[in-house]
């Protein structure tokens, strides 16, 4: 395996990830936090080994969707917390699929929660913390210069596609993907698939009983976040 490359200065904090420049000006190092925020940022606590679970869950994820030809910016996985991705240009919109009804489509719509529905469905949502992230249409993407139509054709088939894969997996370990968010970015030409895939950014129910193994535990204040996540890192490894 190719040595890493060296680590440099941090360039940006968020609210789960740090990312540090590398002698690659291709690749960059992401370290992932234990720091849980919601509700853009207005609750905010820690959840210990978070950051772990999280940077081994997306390793995981993104080597699953690399093998059934989904490009993302994953290289590698370098230690407990860090993992070596490629610098992407990342287009501010964020890509929401859902397969049940949760969380802000239950309360947009007034829909129940679980509510099954008929096919997957694809929300983008503008990535603005001054905005708190508002729902948008694609044309507001096109027409704002996010993303073009092109982009955004592709996002839309590796959302589904992405779904897709996830789903099936996790079924085989009783788990109901509820919904999840991804980002992407572009890299040398191509649209990649970015961030990261996990509790932080998917809903996990599971499939008997329901039980939420995911964020949501931290956002409601439903205790045994920790155990969750451990739960789900246990299923997907198994
Ligand atoms: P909702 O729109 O119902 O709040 O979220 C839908 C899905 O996308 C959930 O799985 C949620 O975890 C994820 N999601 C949406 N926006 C964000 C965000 O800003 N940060 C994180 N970590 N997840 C998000």
């Amino acid at each position: 395996m190719e040595a890493a490359p060296e680590k440099l200065e941090m360039f940006y904090e968020g609210k789960a990830k740090k990312l540090y420049a590398t002698s690659d000006p291709d690749l960059v190092i992401a370290y992932f936090k234990d720091d849980a925020t919601a509700f853009n940022a207005k609750k905010r606590g820690t959840v210990e080994h978070k950051g772990i679970v999280n940077n081994r869950m997306s390793e995981l994820f993104f080597n699953l969707l690399e093998h059934e030809g989904i490009a993302t910016h994953f290289v590698r996985r370098l230690n407990d917390r860090e993992m070596l991705c490629k610098r992407l240009k990342i287009i501010p919109v964020e890509v929401v699929v859902r397969n049940l009804v949760a969380g802000s489509m239950a309360k947009r719509l007034g829909r129940t929660e679980g509510e099954v529905l008929p096919f997957p469905i694809v929300e983008y949502y503008y990535k603005s913390d001054a905005l708190d992230d508002p729902l948008i249409i694609a044309e507001h993407a096109i027409a704002f210069g996010w993303a073009t139509p092109d982009q955004l054709r592709q996002i839309n088939e590796l959302a589904l596609r992405t779904n897709d894969v996830l789903r099936g997996f996790l079924d085989q370990r009783n788990i109901m993907l509820v919904d999840f968010k991804l980002e992407f970015g572009r890299f040398d030409g191509q649209v990649l698939l970015g961030d990261e895939i996990c509790p932080d950014t998917c809903r996990f129910w599971d499939k008997d009983t329901h039980e939420k193994l995911d964020k949501d535990r931290f956002r409601r204040d439903l205790g045994g976040v920790e155990d969750a996540y451990q739960e789900m890192l246990r299923r997907v490894e198994s």
